[in-house]
């Protein structure tokens, strides 16, 4: 059953229908943050007289520009690429490009728009936006990605800048990928502009644990979580969807903090391992060879691999969706429950259908939305653009403690908010009362813009 919205919000979700067909995950997105902010407007009306929601589900700009390139054989490829600028009342926009066939401008408006909040949520002066590819980098050659990115950033580089649109990765963008759009930025505008990109290489304006910071971040924000119910990670069975950068990290994390996990995936399948996961394996195989990840079963005789397999058929007491939206649904939600899940968060963007995220709640699961729990990524972004604002360079360590006191403080304002408004433990609304209070306020302040 989907909830119902509050008779003011109805209206304003319509008329996103209205405006934007056919972009599902948009309207998925936008309805998940509308339907926790009827409270809001009656604490605030002033935000709902100068429509703010409706100025925050409408981009500030959006672009739209094909990307020619030739692959090793010659041959001429067309796609298609686009950069969303969503929302710059805290900061220049930022937020990752995606390289994934999927992609299209329903896909990267519901990212951009999540990033909105998500970026309020940090504490950090960055706006929201997203932007991202239907080329799809498997089984490319390295050339073939080079040539893809250099002509991407031709027509992109002329919307961005240190103080205006500053992008990073996300799925199919890793630091590869961004060393040719930065290098291809540098030599069409003549500038070393270190804070126009972040997750940079270390030798070249990147920071120390950026790499890791959304999945170290969704552990962080996970253990917080659990300390509210006097719990720990530590002696935890954990399920870790995807082995990509956000995956890999929250393994290391929650192995460390005294988990034990013993499934991941990739878009083919699904290896468990009743020994617990060999991480050092798993980054050797996606990191350095960049091959598939029933690999991993060539090696270790104590896993299984389950091709089109379902990792959340995999008991577990915590779970941690970290590959791509609506990968988890109320299917699966209610296996998660059955087999005593007790707590779930979101490492990838809107990996929860919104049925699931009820089943969740309904059955008493700690649920940390991606908002809040994968927002790490983006805030260690923001100390790397400090680092190069002030031609600095922190050590692993420093950078990691900053990452934590962020994500505890993500945490209790998300769960401080959430009782404020009557929904106790509830972090969804906690995520975006907190985050649009804050965006809201800014755009107040500055005006009919
Ligand atoms: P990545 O390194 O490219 O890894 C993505 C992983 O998810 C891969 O294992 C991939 O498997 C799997 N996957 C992708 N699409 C899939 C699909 N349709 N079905 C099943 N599996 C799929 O990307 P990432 O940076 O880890 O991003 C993962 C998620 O985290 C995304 O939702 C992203 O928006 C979110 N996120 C990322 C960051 C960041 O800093 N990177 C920050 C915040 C949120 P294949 O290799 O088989 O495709």
């Amino acid at each position: 059953m989907v909830a119902g919205l509050d008779e003011k919000l109805e209206p304003i979700y319509q008329e996103v229908l209205h405006r934007n067909p056919g972009e599902t995950e948009f309207h998925q997105a936008v309805r998940e943050v509308l339907e926790t902010l009827g409270p809001v407007l009656v604490k605030y009306p002033e935000l709902a007289d100068r429509k703010i929601i409706q100025l925050c589900c409408e981009p500030e700009r959006q672009i739209i520009f094909r990307v020619p390139w030739q692959d090793d054989k010659g041959q001429t490829h067309i796609n298609r690429a686009f950069r969303v600028e969503f929302n710059s009342a805290l900061g220049p926009y930022k937020g990752g490009m995606r390289f994934h066939p999927s992609v299209y401008l329903g896909i990267i408006k519901f990212l951009g728009f999540e990033q909105i909040f998500k970026n309020a949520l940090t504490g950090m002066p960055i706006g929201g936006g997203k932007g991202g590819s239907d080329f799809d980098p498997k089984g490319r050659s390295d050339a073939e990605i080079m040539r893809f990115c250099q002509s991407m950033m031709t027509e992109l580089y002329r919307h961005l800048g240190e103080y205006t649109d500053v992008p990073a990765g996300d799925i199919g963008v890793g630091q590869r990928e961004i060393g040719y759009l930065f290098g291809q930025y540098k030599r069409i505008t003549n500038r070393y502009e270190s804070g126009v990109f972040t997750g940079k290489g270390l030798d070249w304006g990147g920071s120390r644990a950026r790499k890791e910071a959304t999945g170290f971040g969704t552990v962080f924000f996970t253990n917080e979580m659990l300390k509210v119910r006097s719990d720990s990670l530590d002696g935890k069975t954990c399920v870790v969807s995807g082995s990509g950068n956000v995956a890999i990290y929250a393994m290391e994390k929650a192995m460390e903090l005294g988990a034990k996990v013993v499934a991941c995936s990739d878009s083919n399948g699904v290896i468990v391992d009743k020994e617990g996961i060999d991480l050092d394996l798993v980054k050797q195989i996606k990191e350095v060879e960049r091959r598939r990840i029933n690999a991993y079963v060539q090696e270790k005789k104590s896993a299984r691999y389950l091709e089109d397999g379902n990792i959340w058929e995999v008991p577990c007491h915590v779970a941690l969706p970290c590959a791509t939206q609506n990968e988890l649904n109320g299917h699966d939600a209610k296996a998660l429950v059955k087999n005593g899940c007790i707590v779930v968060a979101e490492g990838a963007n809107m990996p929860c259908t919104p049925e699931a995220v009820r089943i969740f709640s309904d059955a008493g699961i700690a649920f940390g939305p991606g908002k809040a729990a994968n927002a790490g990524g983006v805030a260690t972004s923001a100390l790397e653009m400090q680092q190069n604002a002030s031609r600095d360079s922190w050590t692993f360590e420093h950078t990691e403690e900053r990452l934590r006191e962020i994500m505890v403080d993500i945490h209790r304002n998300c769960y401080e908010t959430a009782d404020e408004f009557g929904a106790p433990g509830n972090y969804v609304t906690g995520a975006n009362i907190t985050g649009f209070l804050k965006v809201g306020r800014a755009m107040m302040a500055m005006g009919v813009v």
